[in-house]
């Protein structure tokens, strides 16, 4: 860009891929050169499982209805009252909560709650924590909110939360946690034990403050679990949480732009908190969040996905590559296998798996550099395919 013309901050945001993407279109590239069946993509988080028919009919449904205006109309900036409401009893139903209309603001997606959660909260000198391994957009969410972005190390044991370390990261200054459960990349859902924890740490150094500290629930795939997994409603183990929710992936509609911020009476200063996420919202130009998305949901809030897709490719991964000798924790949840990389460098592996055309995405932009993340949102039969190309990895790095 020309002298002082275009902020560099934000040409580089633009100019710069991230890695996933450049791993997913030289892909892309190489589907060309050597044909479809011969690129196994690992690189991309899309969701495979089509979206449910009854999403589709109701959309399809509304639009038959004929009252355009309405259907494409602006929606109040908080959202369509029947669609919060529908979200409400849904959360009340599962969780037992006491959520209404007013503590939920719908927006476009997880991604938008997130920043404008970060922006309503975002003061003087603030702190925010991400442990890792994490979505390697949330370090520029909390950048471009103007707080310090404060990583707390992967403990890639179990991937749950090294408290040691993170109990040295909280200052004066913190003003929230992010987390992520089910987690993108590593699959793992925070134990009840772990979400206790961190609450009562958490409550303790509010106290100990004077301020609350907040925890933001990005949580894109909370209903994406298996073999039973349970994941707890955040607000419910502590009040001070702010729920990012998205349907783009419980729905598989990503595209489409719909989730919601959610913040309980028991939060404190909740109205007011919700009110500034709302100004965030605002000042990002946010008007409202798509009405027509907002409209299905009034009437599909309580579909569930079926994940049978997900959880096959993920088993299937798993056992093979445990049989091949890589080291992963067994996701629990989300669409993702996130792999010790043989011999220790994942950039290293990623090079050479993607001289094979495998395509994966190393972990270095999650915060863990020692791993490399696949994602399960593939068809199965590429699984079976590639699954030589994983084993002669291995070979070749115990050769
Ligand atoms: N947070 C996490 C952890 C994600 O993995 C994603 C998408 O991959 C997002 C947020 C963004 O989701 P959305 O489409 O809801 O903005």
């Amino acid at each position: 860009g020309g002298d002082n013309m275009i902020s560099e901050k934000m040409y580089v945001l633009g100019s710069k891929q991230s890695c996933i993407r450049e791993i997913f279109e030289f892909g892309l590239k190489r589907k060309q050169q050597v044909g479809e069946e011969n690129v196994f993509d690992y690189s991309l988080g899309n969701p495979s499982i089509p979206t449910h028919k009854q999403v589709d009919n109701t959309i399809t449904g509304l639009i038959q209805e004929g009252n355009s205006l309405m259907l494409h109309g602006y929606t109040p900036a908080g959202g369509d009252k029947r669609a919060r409401e529908a979200i409400a009893e849904d959360l009340n139903e599962r969780y037992g909560m006491n959520i209404s209309s007013n503590n939920l603001l719908l927006t476009c997606g997880a991604a938008a709650a997130v920043i404008a959660s970060l922006k309503a909260i975002a003061v003087k000198d603030s702190e925010v924590i991400v442990i890792a391994p994490y979505f390697p957009e949330s370090p520029m969410y909390a950048e471009s909110s103007g707080m310090k972005l404060v990583t707390v190390p992967a403990d890639t044991e179990a991937f749950q939360i090294r408290f040691d370390e993170l109990e040295k990261r909280i200052t004066p200054h913190t003003q929230a946690v992010i987390v992520n459960s089910p987690n993108n990349p590593s699959g793992a859902v925070y134990g009840r034990e772990t979400l206790c924890r961190l609450g009562r740490l958490l409550e303790q150094r509010s106290a100990e403050y004077g301020h609350p500290i907040y925890i933001i629930a990005d949580e894109p795939y909370r209903e994406l679990v298996y073999d039973g997994a349970e994941v707890a409603f955040i607000p419910k183990l502590y009040a001070n949480t702010i729920v990012c929710y998205s349907y783009s992936k419980s729905m598989s509609l990503p595209g489409e732009r719909i989730g919601y911020a959610c913040v309980t009476d028991e939060a404190e200063d909740s109205h007011e908190l919700l009110l500034a996420i709302s100004g965030a919202s605002r000042s990002m130009g946010h008007v409202c969040a798509p009405s027509t998305m907002q409209q299905m949901l009034a009437h599909c809030v309580k579909l569930r996905p079926d994940v049978e897709a997900y959880d096959r490719n993920r088993r299937t991964l798993y056992d093979a590559l445990a049989e091949y000798g890589y080291k992963c924790v067994k996701p629990k949840g989300a669409f993702y296998l996130f792999v010790e990389a043989p011999g220790g460098d994942a950039k290293e592996f990623a090079a050479r798996a993607m001289r094979k055309d495998l395509l994966v995405v190393p972990g270095n932009e999650f915060g863990c550099p020692g791993h490399f993340r696949l994602s399960t949102c593939v068809s199965h039969d590429m699984i079976k395919r590639s699954l030589p190309i994983f084993r002669e990895l291995a070979e070749e790095t115990q050769a």
